[in-house]
């Protein structure tokens, strides 16, 4: 018998699980007090400066019930959507999961998309309801919504608070109780999953593992058996969360191994890690493919950097395993790539990670959903931006991705969130009561949008309709044919790559007016005036001016009239010429880019 248990706390964004995984740290002794700090396991600057879960972070335990020492593995996970795919790794790490719900919250979407995951793994689910410190919090109605949801029993959920350390104790028992011990043979060859990996100059590529079967020892020559890579174990340990080498990790464990292999795209998440002289033949089951929601153009911001952003996202992406990216170049831009994200919140993520970790400054273009596009002779491609819709006449059709929307939300904001849905393009299915007590004051609606509405200013307004109650959940459904055009935006008559969009025909000419506007602000005067632009096809539908500036030349003060006539005969000569070419090279300052791409 084994007294490993392997869990991890899933739930709805803010609804506890870092502050949770805190008190579980403490009360099993595992950090010390006086190293404790609140959501210990964000340990990424942006992680802790944002107050959100990024990345799954696992953390071994010791725990002792009724006399028997227990080795308890947790695995924090994030909350938003875009994440979704670091939390379906834990749970393939894991045999249990604590479903954790704000007291005063109640069940949300993410909750929901969570338990589903969960549920896909055949994962044991022990229910607990966060926050009871709190005033606000309402037990007997989060407790029906539990009973709604999970078909079980009221005794069966637990109470707690992350905060105060009240039920804590209750849940490590019920973790030792309800969650299985690990299966796997000991005796059999290795079989060890990977569900996370990063980079160390000195040890290469660093793999977090579960190992299935078998045990690994520092000095194990290993094998990856998609890849095909060879590497060795050249340390082997857990976390604490802080990295404590071991000289083994045996069946049922969570660890991380440190395979000396320096070559990025050989190891790779999902992968099953064997030994080189024992063999195991039969991979695991690894991960479903993570099919990227948004794509967005990144260039550096400075030429020469191309070679270390290359370098940047390989690295990341091994952190990062939902990160795809390809080669792409762009006349204004120059060389780059074109990177595929699961949304919003990500890409800012992807962004600020490759600033900070990794020190590239870098430009991102605007975020574009992937289109299908037939042409009139039948080919078919992808366009994943407006760069691959250049030429409209020899386009057929183009459909774009639907998905499914669950939003929960109070009764009384159904009709705003209608409304809402229906400006997006959206349509209406189906609405559930969250209890079916009939008291229920919230209702979980179903819709169908296409997921370019969700993934710009969707969420933002969402949460104002509803003063900041509802919540959302969103998945891929289908393809559907979308009547779209590219954009294109021309500052001084030049066309603009990177503020070049693909919109609904219908909106077209509004986008592109609120474009011009940001635009005229963003942009410094120059010499002679600016022309913005926006077209369609070669037709113009919104345009505005940025008026020249006159230098201050005339304004010089103190007597030495001959200088002061030269410049502006200087200046009279320059913007002659200026006007003569009927345009002058204008620098967008990245701000601009940023204000656009904001909107
Ligand atoms: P996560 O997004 O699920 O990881 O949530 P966090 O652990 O980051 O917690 C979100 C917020 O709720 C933080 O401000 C916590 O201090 C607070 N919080 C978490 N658990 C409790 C609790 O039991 N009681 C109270 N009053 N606040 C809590
Ligand atoms: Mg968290």
């Amino acid at each position: 018998m084994s007294n490993i248990r392997n869990f991890c706390i899933i739930a709805h964004i803010d609804h506890g699980k870092s502050t949770l995984a805190d008190r579980l740290l403490e009360v099993t002794g595992t950090v010390d007090k006086r190293k404790m700090r609140d959501q210990l396991l964000d340990s990424m600057d942006l992680e802790r400066e944002r107050g959100i879960t990024i990345k799954l972070t696992p953390a071994r335990m010791s725990y002792s019930s009724k006399g028997v020492l227990y080795e308890l593995n947790l695995i924090d996970t994030p909350g938003h959507v875009d994440f979704n795919y670091e939390v379906s790794r834990s749970l393939a790490a894991v045999e249990g999961a604590l479903l954790l719900v704000d007291a005063t919250q109640g069940v949300q979407a993410q909750t929901l998309a969570n338990l589903y995951l969960a549920l896909e793994q055949d994962l044991t689910i022990i229910p607990v309801l966060n926050k009871i410190d709190m005033p606000a919090a309402d037990v007997p109605t989060r407790k029906r919504e539990l009973i709604e949801l999970l078909g079980c029993d009221e005794n069966e959920i637990l109470l707690a608070s992350a905060k105060t350390g009240e039920g804590v104790p209750e849940i490590l028992e019920a973790i030792v109780e309800k969650i299985p011990e690990p299966k796997g043979d000991p005796n059999k060859p290795l079989r060890a999953l990977i569900f996370d990996s990063r980079y160390d100059d000195y040890q290469g590529v660093i793999a977090n593992v579960r190992i299935l079967d078998g045990s690994i020892k520092k000095t194990d020559d290993l094998f990856l058996i998609a890849t095909g890579a060879e590497g060795e174990a050249v340390e082997v340990g857990f976390f604490k969360p802080e990295k404590i080498q071991c000289d083994e990790l045996r069946a049922g464990e969570i660890g991380y191994v440190a395979t000396a292999i320096r070559v990025i795209k050989d190891v790779r998440v999902g992968d099953t890690m064997t030994l080189t002289n024992n063999k195991a033949i039969e991979s695991l089951k690894g991960y479903r493919e993570v099919k990227p929601m948004v794509y967005a153009g990144i260039f550096p911001k400075e030429g020469d950097t191309y070679e270390d952003l290359r370098d940047s996202l390989g690295k990341l992406r091994l952190n990062d395993s939902s990160l795809t990216y390809d080669p792409e170049s762009s006349t204004a831009l120059g060389l780059g790539f074109r990177v595929g994200m699961l949304g919003m919140l990500h890409m800012e993520i992807v962004k600020e990670r490759l600033e900070r970790e990794f020190n590239v400054p870098i430009v991102v273009t605007t975020p574009s959903v992937a289109y299908r596009v037939t042409k009139t002779n039948g080919d078919v491609y992808t366009a994943r931006g407006a760069t691959d819709l250049r030429d409209p006449t020899v386009i057929f059709k183009v459909e774009e991705p639907w998905v499914r929307a669950d939003i929960i939300s109070r009764k009384t904001d159904i009709g705003g969130i209608m409304q809402l849905v229906q400006e997006k393009k959206g349509s209406y299915q189906t609405t559930e009561y969250i209890d079916a007590s009939g008291r229920a004051e919230r209702v979980l609606m179903h819709f169908e949008l296409p997921l370019a509405s969700i993934i710009t200013d969707f969420y933002d307004k969402l949460k104002g309709i509803s003063s900041g109650y509802a919540s959302l959940s969103y998945q891929v459904l289908d393809l559907r044919e979308a009547d779209v055009i590219r954009l294109d935006i021309l500052v001084a008559e030049e066309p603009v790559e990177a503020l070049a969009s693909i919109v609904y025909r219908e909106d077209a000419e509004r986008i592109g007016r609120r474009i011009l506007v940001v635009l005229k602000d963003a942009i410094p005067r120059e010499q002679f005036a600016i022309k913005l632009q926006a077209c369609i096809g070669g037709k113009i539908v919104a345009s505005e001016r940025i008026q020249a500036f006159r230098k201050d030349v005339a304004d010089l003060s103190g007597g030495d009239v001959t200088r002061k006539n030269k410049l502006l005969d200087k200046q009279k000569k320059g913007k002659k010429k200026m006007a003569e070419l009927g345009h002058g090279r204008v620098d967008i300052p990245t701000e601009a880019f940023m204000k656009v791409l904001r909107q």
